[in-house]
């Protein structure tokens, strides 16, 4: 845990959200500013800065990341979605905690901005 982390604060239920899925591991709350009809992120219990913060030792949480994310997906009824992960500022990363985007419901294109 992160004391100046927003994300942080976020799981120990500082700052509440609309919770998609929790267990020990993750959390999965909807994005408070949707890009998508479909807009929710993912993010590991494990305070990690960014993609580029995780170690071999967290192959297994990056994996449930993903898992969890495409679950969650389904259970909304979603099969076509977008999942994005930004790993520094010029990238679009705002929140310095790891955090699996996941954006459907209409259609993307391609590139990205
Ligand atoms: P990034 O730009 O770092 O990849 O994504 C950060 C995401 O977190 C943004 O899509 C932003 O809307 C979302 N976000 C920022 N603050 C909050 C918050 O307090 N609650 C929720 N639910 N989402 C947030
Ligand atoms: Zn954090």
């Amino acid at each position: 845990m992160d004391d100046n982390c927003l994300f942080c604060k976020i799981i120990k239920g500082e700052i509440p959200v609309e919770k998609l899925f929790e267990d020990d591991d993750v959390l999965v709350f909807d994005d408070i500013n949707p890009q998508a009809p479909t807009h929710f992120l993912v993010i590991p219990k494990k305070h990690l800065s960014g993609p580029a913060a995780a170690s071999m030792e967290d192959d297994g949480l990056i994996g449930k990341v993903f898992r969890t994310g495409c679950e969650v997906a389904r259970k909304k009824g979603i099969d076509h979605y977008r999942l994005v992960l930004n790993n520094g500022e010029q990238a679009g990363q705002a929140v310095f905690h790891l955090h699996l985007h996941i954006l459907g419901g209409r259609p993307l294109t391609w590139p990205p901005g």
